[in-house]
This record gives structure tokens, sequence and C-alpha cells, in this order.
């Protein structure tokens, strides 16, 4: 037991989302790493072929979304200029194309940027003309998506970094269902889903990690519901005493500097989660809040910079805060 804990404490320090006590006595724990991050799926022991079957089709999909993978179905789209794609890499890629003319600050079509600022290697600030010459050839537009196919122009390349895990959680759920399993926890790197409740009839509580910390700053309740959060102290490094962050702001071509420290998006869609989460860290609180209010599309707590805690109306009896060095803002 006592490992056990120590497994799941040190899974915080690289998760921004913490379940407490995942399952209860008997539950069976599988870990592994994928999409570039470390997962877990816990279940009840006798449901132990679905959370095998979970992990196998997470493995399996780095074959289709990673874009960093040379054997890659997305590696091959980006290099060849385009191709035929497979249903669930046009699937995915239709749905970020969707969600990217709703909110442009989730831009699929980065990838390019991303390398030059070096992230997954050795990062480090590129020069303006660099960023300003790249930014050139980035924008949705430069990705035409046709009956199963998908076109790319001047040099663009595709990133589904900010939404694949979301896509997964959502397959993860499937294959819940289709086992008939009652209660489970996954963790894809911080895109967590919840099934069900704990075997006591108690939901499952998902702690929010205090920004640059391994402590919790927050909980939230809730089953049945996808918790995705981006964050700036997930990926970064410093160069000359300033920090930058994984997530780019498509407008500048810059790390995004919103004032957030991180956002989570709480929602029954759990791509949709993963790519508002993105989203959502670039616009900043403001801009997120309304967006919300208007849409109703999920419900989200923002941590800001200034150690204040902004949660949507649907959170007020679900959520809890544990550390009183931050303000929770009406
Ligand atoms: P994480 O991958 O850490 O869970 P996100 O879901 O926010 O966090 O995704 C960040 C990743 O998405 C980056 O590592 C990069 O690959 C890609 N990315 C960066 N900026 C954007 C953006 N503006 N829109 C879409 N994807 C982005
Ligand atoms: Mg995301």
């Amino acid at each position: 037991m006592k490992r056990i804990t120590a497994f799941l404490i040190s899974a915080a320090v690289l998760l921004s989302l913490f379940v407490f006590s995942a399952c209860e006595n008997q539950s069976y724990t599988k870990s592994f790493f994928a999409l570039n991050t470390f997962c877990t799926v816990t279940v009840d022991a006798s449901d132990k072929a679905a959370a095998d079957e979970i992990a196998r089709k997470i493995s399996e999909a780095e074959k289709v979304f990673s874009a960093t993978r040379s054997d890659s179905e997305l590696y091959k789209i980006n290099k060849e200029g385009g191709g035929e794609l497979s249903k669930e890499l046009y699937s995915v890629l239709k749905r970020a194309l969707e969600i990217n003319a709703l909110l442009p600050a989730f831009d699929p079509s980065l990838y390019n940027l991303t390398l030059l600022w070096g992230f997954g290697s050795e990062p480090s600030v590129p020069s303006e003309k660099d960023i300003s010459d790249l930014l050139l050839h980035t924008g949705a537009d430069k990705i035409t998506l046709t009956d199963g196919a998908v076109t790319l122009s001047g040099g663009a390349m595709i990133d589904l970094g900010a939404i694949a895990k979301g896509y997964l959680s959502e397959a993860a759920k499937e294959i819940l269902i289709s086992h008939g399993v009652e209660r489970a926890v996954v963790n894809l790197g911080g895109n967590v889903y919840i099934h069900g409740k704990k075997q006591s009839g108690a939901d499952y509580k998902v702690g929010i990690k205090k920004p640059y910390t391994e402590e919790i700053v927050a909980t939230v309740t809730g089953e049945d519901l996808f918790y995705v959060t981006s964050g700036s102290y997930e990926r970064y490094f410093t160069e000359n005493g300033k920090s930058y962050c994984h997530i780019l702001d498509p407008k500048t071509g810059y790390p995004a500097e919103s004032g957030l420290y991180s956002v989570t998006v709480i929602s029954k869609d759990g791509t949709a989660a993963d790519a508002l989460s993105t989203a959502f860290f670039i616009m900043g609180a403001k801009a997120s809040m309304e967006y919300i209010e208007k849409t109703g599309v999920c419900e989200a707590v923002f941590i800001t910079e200034a150690k204040e805690i902004i949660i949507t109306k649907g959170l007020k009896d679900c959520f809890t805060l544990l550390d009183s060095s931050y303000t929770l803002k009406d």
C-alpha cells in the first residue's frame, strides 16, 4: 500500500491533476508512458482486462497521432505535405479545425513553431525574424481537409498534441463501457476521466495542482466527466530569468502570456475539454469566462498568477479550496 501511495504522489509531480484514493482495496493500476506523458488507468482488480485494453489502445495510438515518431501516420502526412487519412486521424483533425474556427487560439497548424522553439528537444528563444517568418506559414487556412484526405500548403505542419489525449480519453471511456466497468480513473498526463463513483458510493475527488509545487490547491468532484488542465508549469524553460511555456499564442508565435498559471476544463466532451483548456490558457480568464457564459460549453477553474482562483457557476457546490494563500474570486 505504501508503495502505491508513493507512486501516486510521484505521478502528481508530472501531472497537473491528481485523483484522491483512485480506487479502494483490490484495485489494479496500469501505468505506462505514451504520447510523451505518464499515464495510469485504475480499475477494480476484476476489471484488469479493460485497463490493459486501454493501455494497448493508447500506446498504439502513438502510431497515428505522434508528430515526432517517424513511423506515425501524422509524421508521414507532415513530411509529404498531405495525403489520405485514416478514419481516426481524419475525425480528430476535423474536430480540431472546427474548434479552431470557434476559438482561433487553439491552432493545430503550429508544429513548425513548436520545433523552432525546440520544445521536446533543446528549447531556446528563437530570433524575432525566424518567428515572424514562420508565422506566415501557419494557420488553419493552410490545412485543407477533403473527403478522407488532407493537403498542407506553405510548408505548414500539423500538431494534435493539444487534442489527441482528449480524444483518447474518450476512447478509454468507450472501452470501459464495452467491458461494463462500474468505476475507473483514467489519467493521460493531465487529461483525467472519472468513470462512476467510489465503491463507498462517494464521488472521486480530483485535485488541482498548486502551480510549481507537488501540493494540491483545490478539489473538484463529479462523475463521468473529463478534467483537463493546461498549465504554464507543465513544460517550460527559463532563459535570462524569463520562463517560456510550451503553449504558443498563434497571433504572436511566442509562448502564451495571459496571466494564468493554469486552467482546468471540466466537460462531458473529452476531446473538446482538451482543446478548450489549451485555447483558454492563451485567451486568459476574462475572455474565456465570457465565452463559457455565452456558450455554456463547459465548467472551468482558472488559477491566475495573482494567486486568484476563478470558477464557473456550475462548480459552486463541488469545488473546495484547500490552500488559503489563494483567493477564490466571486
Ligand atoms: P499538454 O500537452 O501539456 O497536456 P496542452 O493540451 O495544452 O498541454 O497541449 C500543448 C501542446 O499542444 C504543445 O506541446 C504543442 O504540441 C501544442 N500546441 C502549442 N500551442 C498550441 C496552440 N496554440 N494550439 C494548439 N496546439 C498547441
Ligand atoms: Mg489541450
